[in-house]
C-alpha cells in the first residue's frame, strides 16, 4: 500500500522541510494563488529556496547574481538582523499599547536621521500602509482630499493608494483617475515634457515646478486646495527617475503657499541606498524638508516593518481629530528590533559609502559601454539606484521596449536577476542589496556588452 502522506498543510510547517519539485510548486500556485499574482518571468518562473548577501540560489542551488532585491538592503539572511529577530522573537512579541524599549530606541534613532522637524514617528508593517497612513494625517492636518501626484506614480496596494497612482490606474482595468487626484508632470529630464537637450541652461526643476503650480491654480479656480503633494524623492516605477535641482524646492513652496503638505515617498530609494544621504529628498539640498516622510521595503531587510516620519506640528492635527491610532503589528518589539539591527549593518559596514562608491563604480563602467553601444540612450543613478535607457535612436529618444525585454531575459539566463520599468518598459533598472560589489558591477557590465553585441547582431533589431 502506498504510504499516507502528512496531511497538505502540515508540509510548510515541517522543521526539515522537503523541497516540492518545482513543477508541483507551480500547479499549487495556479490551483490556490489568486491569479492576479504576477511572479517574475511568467513564463518559466524562478524558484529560489535561499538567499546570502547579494545571491540568491534556486531549488537546484544555481547561483543567481540579485541586482533587484532592494528589500534585502543590507544583504539577504544578514546575520546581525537574522540573529536579533530571532532573540527577541523568543522573548517576546505583542502589541504596541504596551510599553517597550524596541520601538522608543527605534524611533529616536529613526529620527536622529532626519531633519530636526520631522520628530515624530507612526509604526506600520508596510509601504502601502505608510502611505495611507500618511494621506489621512494630511487630511487632517489640512481639512482636504485633493491629492497631487506625478505620472507613472505607484504608491501601494491599497484602494486610497491606486487612486493616486497613475502606474496603476491608468491600466484598461486599472479605474482612471478618480476626482480628487491630480497628476503632475513626471519631472524627467530625459524622455519627460521638458528635455535636457532642448531647454539647455534653463531652470528644469522650476519649469517641471511650474505645472505642479498651474495644477494648484486650476484647483483654487475651482473652490479647492491641495492636501498633499505626494512624490518618491527619486522615481523608480516612472523609470529611475532623478529629478532636477531646485524641483522638490519649487514644488514645496507651491504646494505649502496654497495650504497644502508634502510627502515624500521614501519606500524605495530611502536607508543609504543614494550613497551621500540618508533619504533621497536630501539629495535636493538641506533646505528641502518634506512634511511628511514614508518609510518600507528596505526598513526591516525582508521582515514587514515600515513607519511614517513628520513633525510634531502635523502629528498634532492628526491627534486632534480624537481618533486614536491603534495597528495591531506595527511597531511591535521584534519588528522594531529588526529595524533597529538593519541601521546597525547600515553604520557598521559603512553600506552608505559602499553604495556611493560601487554606485559610481557601476555608472561609470555602463557609461563607457555608451561609447561602443548607440543602443544605450542614457545611464542614471544615484549610489545603488541605477536606470540603464536603452533607445532606438539617441536622436529621438524613442525607447526600445524590445530589446530591454530581450536584455531581462539573457540577463537570467547569464544568472543575473534584472528588472525593467518605466512607461515604456525600456529601463533596465538596478537597486540590488547594498554588499553589491565591484566585482558584481564589472560582471553586470561584460555581461550586458555581451548581450547587446548579440542584440546589434540581430537583424529584427
Ligand atoms: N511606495 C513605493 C514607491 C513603492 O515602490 C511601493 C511598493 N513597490 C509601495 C509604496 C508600497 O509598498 P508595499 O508593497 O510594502 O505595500
Amino acid at each position: 500500500m502506498k504510504e499516507v502522506n502528512e496531511k497538505p498543510h502540515r508540509r510548510a510547517t515541517s522543521a526539515k522541510q522537503e523541497q516540492i519539485p518545482r513543477q508541483e510548486t507551480i500547479s499549487l500556485r495556479q490551483k490556490y494563488v489568486g491569479p492576479s499574482c504576477k511572479l517574475f518571468f511568467t513564463s518559466d518562473p524562478l524558484k529560489i529556496v535561499r538567499a546570502k548577501g547579494q545571491y540568491m540560489y534556486n531549488e537546484k542551488s544555481e547561483e543567481y547574481l540579485d541586482c533587484i532585491n532592494n528589500v534585502a538592503h543590507v544583504g539577504h539572511c544578514h546575520e546581525h538582523v537574522v540573529t536579533a529577530g530571532n532573540n527577541q522573537n523568543a522573548i517576546l512579541n505583542t502589541n504596541n499599547r504596551f510599553l517597550h524599549d524596541n520601538l522608543v530606541l527605534l524611533a529616536e534613532r529613526l529620527t536622529s536621521t532626519f531633519p530636526q522637524e520631522l520628530n515624530t514617528v507612526f509604526l506600520v508593517n508596510s509601504g502601502s500602509e505608510a502611505n495611507d497612513l500618511a494621506l489621512r494625517i494630511a487630511r487632517a492636518h489640512t481639512g482636504s482630499r485633493e491629492v497631487i501626484c506625478q505620472d507613472h506614480a505607484y504608491h501601494g496596494h491599497v484602494t486610497s493608494l491606486i487612486e493616486i497612482s497613475p502606474y496603476k490606474f491608468n491600466l484598461p482595468g486599472g479605474g482612471g483617475c478618480p476626482e480628487h487626484t491630480h497628476v503632475a508632470l513626471v519631472p524627467d529630464v530625459y524622455r519627460g515634457k521638458y528635455r535636457d537637450k532642448d531647454h539647455q541652461g534653463e531652470d528644469l526643476g522650476q519649469k517641471y515646478a511650474e505645472n505642479v503650480k498651474d495644477i494648484i491654480e486650476k484647483m483654487q479656480s475651482e473652490g479647492k486646495k491641495p492636501s498633499c503633494f505626494i512624490a518618491e524623492s527619486l522615481q523608480s516605477c516612472g523609470g529611475q527617475i532623478i529629478p532636477p535641482p531646485n524641483y522638490l524646492r519649487e514644488v514645496y513652496k507651491h504646494v505649502r503657499n496654497a495650504g497644502g503638505i508634502c510627502i515624500a515617498d521614501e519606500v524605495q530609494v530611502g536607508f543609504g541606498r543614494v550613497g551621500t544621504h540618508w533619504w533621497a529628498f536630501q539629495l535636493q539640498g538641506e533646505d528641502v524638508v518634506p512634511d511628511i516622510v514614508t518609510l518600507g521595503k528596505p526598513m526591516g531587510n525582508g521582515f514587514p516593518v515600515s513607519a511614517v516620519v513628520t513633525t510634531a506640528d502635523v502629528a498634532d492635527s492628526f491627534k486632534k481629530t480624537g481618533v486614536a491610532y491603534f495597528n495591531t503589528f506595527g511597531g511591535n518589539p521584534v519588528s522594531c528590533v529588526i529595524a533597529s539591527a538593519v541601521m546597525d549593518v547600515i553604520e557598521d559596514e559603512k553600506l552608505m559609502d559602499r553604495a556611493k562608491e560601487v554606485g559610481f563604480y557601476l555608472k561609470s563602467g555602463l557609461q563607457q559601454l555608451m561609447e561602443k553601444h548607440p543602443i544605450i540612450g542614457d545611464v542614471r543613478g544615484e549610489g545603488l539606484f541605477v536606470g540603464i535607457d536603452l533607445v532606438k535612436s539617441r536622436e529621438t529618444r524613442e525607447p526600445h521596449t524590445k530589446a530591454a525585454e530581450h536584455a531581462l531575459s539573457r540577463f537570467r539566463e547569464e544568472k543575473i536577476l534584472m528588472q525593467r520599468d518605466g512607461p515604456f518598459e525600456n529601463i533596465l533598472k538596478m537597486k540590488p542589496p547594498l554588499q553589491f560589489s565591484k566585482e558584481n558591477a564589472d560582471r553586470v557590465v561584460s555581461v550586458l556588452d555581451l548581450i547587446l553585441e548579440e542584440i546589434c547582431a540581430l537583424d529584427s533589431y
